[in-house]
């Protein structure tokens, strides 16, 4: 990441709320669909769009969602929470209030463990996290003099994860984010597709004279979506306060908007105060009570969590921390590496994913979710490698093919021909033509000239296209060099 750090006087002080969109099928407190990208308006119950009357029913499926993401983030599940009432007028938002929690959360204290740049383990605090609705969108680029309105994503279920300000730079920021949305994914309560906004990260920034204790004033920059951004909206903000204290002038508690294009901070509002929200306890929703066989019922059924397979993978195949921690960061990598490894030498398949797939991965841009090449085909690839079919050369050109064309490796191999040598009598031809062709090479190789032994194993292979069986030739050319 290429961004401005900051002097070196100055301490970065960051803490998070991340909004991130329950995996329910219908909405928090209706039976509207929230399926992404219908038709403006067409996911909108008489409860959505506030007619007067209606009564929100909370939608337990979402509760038993924030209950699974407090027990994967290690906290507390409360047995008592309640709604309340978000007082503020939005055209998108037609009840004139947004429900949340706000004096009893869902959930209290969890954490996650990062790495610090020193490489020492650190826990961010998560402070709490609660239930609330998503407001509808205004749209402003249909006609130069009107904003519609789209209630489609009114009362789409969210959780917000606070964190306390525990962050000291935005490498630690993206790490915990990933982590995070690593985790919500394995346990199925968040896709974590940032860019269709089901996970959004608002992101509070102080700065503070180093060594001091007191933290300064907090601005808070919204919406950000992407990691990229999330980091570069940090440090621009960061610089931005250090020079207006440098300049003796005071940070204003705000809220600001990040512009991609201009790489820059712009006020949004002035920080609001959480009493000029009027809070109070929702009337027409009754408190949350959760018992514990209902959150021990739900701790049970919980999905092996990332840190858990990681631990697993190193004891179990033998794999190294690094490695592990690359197939475990997916749940959808994971499952892919394990139906394999059922198969073949996990050591193998854990290197060759690691390395070769990820690397042209990488090399073309794409994610790993997009990748077309299934688990039996690269499982197959893996295949051929340990049957000495092919060797590992010839069977990085076959990933390459397989990654333009999609066809099976054994198709591959046999189409181009590019199956091992290991017959013999075969081999033997290519090792006299290349020591009949090299008369004074094996004249000083024998007269202890031992270096030369590589130059011959690279002509063999040259001609024989890197087909020949490695070990074999190995095996015969060093007879053939030491009798006479
Ligand atoms: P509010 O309820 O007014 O939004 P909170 O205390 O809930 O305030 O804090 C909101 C977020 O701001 C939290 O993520 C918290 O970690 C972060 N935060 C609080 N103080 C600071 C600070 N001085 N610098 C950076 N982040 C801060
Ligand atoms: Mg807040």
């Amino acid at each position: 990441m290429i961004i401005q750090g900051i002097k070196d006087e100055w301490e970065l002080v960051i803490g998070l709320e991340i909004h991130a969109q329950l995996s329910s099928n219908s909405k928090l407190f209706s039976s509207a669909s929230t399926s992404f990208g219908e038709e403006n308006n067409e996911q909108v119950s008489f409860i959505d769009s506030a007619m007067p009357g209606m009564l929100p029913v909370t939608n337990e499926k979402c509760v038993e969602l924030a209950v699974r993401a407090g027990l994967a983030l290690d906290a507390k599940i409360n047995e008592f929470s309640m709604f309340d009432r978000k007082n503020y007028f939005y055209p998108d938002s037609p009840q004139g209030y947004q429900i949340s929690q706000f004096f009893y959360p869902i959930v209290s204290d969890g954490s996650i463990e990062i790495t610090t740049k020193e490489g020492e383990q650190k826990t961010i605090v998560i402070n709490r996290i609660h239930i609330e609705q998503d407001a509808g969108k205004s749209i402003h680029d249909q006609s130069p003099t009107e904003t519609f309105i789209d209630l489609n994503r009114v009362g789409v279920p969210l959780i917000e994860i606070v964190t306390n300000p525990d962050f000291q730079d935005p490498d630690e920021v993206e790490q915990f984010m990933k982590k995070l949305r690593n985790i919500l994914r394995y346990i199925d309560v968040c896709d974590g597709d940032l860019e269709k906004g089901s996970m959004r990260c608002d992101a509070n920034v102080s700065v503070k004279k180093k060594g001091d204790n007191e933290l300064g004033t907090r601005v808070e920059i919204k919406n950000l979506n992407s990691f990229k951004n999330i980091g570069k909206a940090i440090m621009h903000e960061a610089n931005r306060q250090i020079e207006l204290l440098e300049d003796e002038q005071k940070i204003i508690q705000e809220t600001r908007l990040f512009d991609v294009n201009l790489g820059q901070t712009k006020s949004m509002r002035k920080k609001e105060e959480a009493n000029d929200y009027r809070y109070f306890p929702d009337p027409d929703l009754l408190p949350l009570r959760i018992s514990s066989e209902y959150i021990n019922d739900i701790r049970n059924n919980l999905p092996e969590l990332p840190e858990d397979k990681k631990k697993r993978y190193i004891k179990e195949y033998g794999i190294t921390e690094y490695d592990s921690e690359v197939l475990t960061a997916d749940k959808k990598v994971a499952e892919f590496f394990e139906k394999i490894a059922k198969k073949i030498e996990p050591k193998l398949a854990a290197n060759w994913i690691c390395a070769e797939l990820f690397g042209r991965l990488n090399k073309v841009g794409i994610e790993f979710s997009d990748l077309s090449i299934s688990s039996e085909d690269f499982g197959s690839l893996l295949q051929l490698i340990a049957s000495n079919k092919i060797s590992g050369k010839i069977a990085k050109e076959v990933l390459d093919k397989m990654f333009e064309t999609n066809e099976a490796p054994e198709k591959i191999v046999e189409k181009y021909n590019l199956s091992q040598i290991s017959n013999t009598d075969e081999i033997e031809k290519y090792i006299d033509d290349i020591i009949s062709a090299n008369p004074k090479k094996v004249e000083e190789y024998r007269s202890g000239k031992d270096k030369l032994f590589g130059f011959f194993v690279g002509e063999i292979m040259k001609i024989s296209k890197g087909k020949a069986n490695p070990q074999s030739v190995n095996e015969i050319l060093i007879k053939k060099l030491q009798s006479n």
